[in-house]
């Protein structure tokens, strides 16, 4: 059996059952593996800790399957699965969505995994090597424990590279009818991009704020930022806002949010659209004396890791400070980060600069967070990426 032989005392995470392995804490590798084989992660004494997928390229050298003295086989990866499955039919998702993550990597046991359910159709990223090299047998018990017949992979993150695999679009298994897919959420349609979409899709992770959104947007002027394909432009309609203004730089995006407004039957009318630069337009509005009931900041990624978090506050703070000049007093700031790299306490400080900065009072009506079918292992923290705060201009 391979093993990697951690130093004296780089054992410590492990005992917390966090799941990461760093290369600066390994001693020594024996019968190095391939790339996503399965490893015994031993401490300097050589006492059994985890069994582990292995990533010869990565600074996150291996990722724990396992921290039992058990074989990592198709039957471990079955009871896996269905575990996630369980988690979700707990969920009630049906009610809300035909759309959810059914698989969430390490928060489900299965470091590097993602499946996204978008009806029948399950759509899979392999982020690292130990996912890659167990896909084909993940790819057939996913079939097995759903009864569904068709899996698309949009194995094309970034964070592929670091593993040291390529991009890997296309069917994997089954046929599918259209590379444009419909979901309803909280029975609202949305046109689902298979293909080109970002992530697998969409952002599924949203679901429950785009509602909340919804419920808080009547008879308001709503200014939805990084807008993407209509997600909370779509539901400030159906809440009754007064008029929409919906921005991005992505023309793809724009065009499949004005179908998805006209999907809903939603009025085009009371919606602008907007293919610009929020940090410009932002500085626009703010030189035109414009003003806003509500505003929504769902920006995309701007620290992916803790090292970038200073460059990343710069451009919340920037963001989050114009856009409480540009709220009406008794406004509302609806505004998000999915930066791994900048936690709920950070956010909020960055925030709490921006109101200072702008001149302005606000008071938290609400914390926001990832949906449910999105859930954090108590061990990995890192799972809770997304943070939102709602905010009242006073
Ligand atoms: N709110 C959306 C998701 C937003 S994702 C939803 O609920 O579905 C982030 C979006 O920001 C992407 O659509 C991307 O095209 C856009 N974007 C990135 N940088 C931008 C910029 N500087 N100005 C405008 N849009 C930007």
């Amino acid at each position: 059996m391979s093993a990697v032989i951690l130093k004296p005392g780089r054992e410590k995470s492990l005992l917390r059952r966090h799941p990461w392995i760093f290369s600066g804490a390994i001693q020594q590798v024996e019968q190095e593996p391939v790339s996503g084989g399965t490893v015994d992660l031993l401490s300097s004494t050589r006492q059994f800790l985890a069994r582990a997928s292995y990533s010869p390229t990565s600074q996150i050298r291996a990722r724990v399957w396992t921290f039992e003295d058990e074989p990592v086989d198709r039957e471990f990866f079955r009871r896996k699965i269905r575990s996630a499955i369980d988690t979700r039919q707990r969920l009630q998702l049906q009610d809300r969505s035909n759309g959810y993550r059914l698989i969430y990597a390490e928060s489900d046991g299965i470091p590097g995994l993602i499946v996204d359910r978008y009806g029948e159709i399950l759509v899979l990223q392999a982020l690292t090597a130990g996912s890659e090299f167990w896909k084909e047998t993940l790819a057939d018990l996913l079939l097995e424990e759903t009864g569904l017949s068709a899996i698309y992979e949009r194995s094309d993150a970034d964070v592929r590279e670091l593993e040291g695999l390529e991009t890997k679009v296309g069917i994997l298994r089954g046929d599918l009818p259209s590379f444009i897919f419909p979901i309803t959420e909280h029975d609202l349609k949305f046109n689902i991009n298979l293909q080109s979409g970002h992530k697998t899709g969409s952002y599924l992770d949203q679901r429950e704020n785009r509602l909340r959104v919804r419920e808080l947007a009547t008879d308001k002027d709503v200014l939805d930022c990084f807008c993407y394909t209509g997600g909370f432009t779509i539901n400030a309609l159906a809440g009754g806002a007064k008029s929409v203004i919906a921005v991005d730089s992505s023309e793809d995006a724009l065009n499949l949010a004005k179908e998805n407004i006209a999907l809903n039957h939603l009025p085009l009318e009371k919606t602008t659209v907007i293919e610009g630069d929020v940090f410009l337009l932002l500085r626009k509005f703010r030189d035109e004396n414009r003003s806003f009931d509500m505003i929504v900041l769902d920006p995309p990624k701007f620290a992916p890791t803790a090292a970038q978090a200073e460059r990343a506050a710069r451009g919340y703070k920037d963001i989050n400070l114009l856009a409480f000049k540009l709220l009406r007093p008794g406004g509302t700031l609806v505004t998000f980060s999915c930066s791994g790299g900048v936690d709920a306490g950070l956010f909020q400080k960055i925030i709490a600069g921006a109101a200072l900065d702008a001149g302005v009072d606000a008071q938290i009506l609400e914390h926001l967070s990832q949906g449910a079918d999105h859930p954090v292992s108590l061990h990995f923290p890192e799972g809770a990426y997304l943070k939102g705060l709602i905010c009242l201009r006073k």
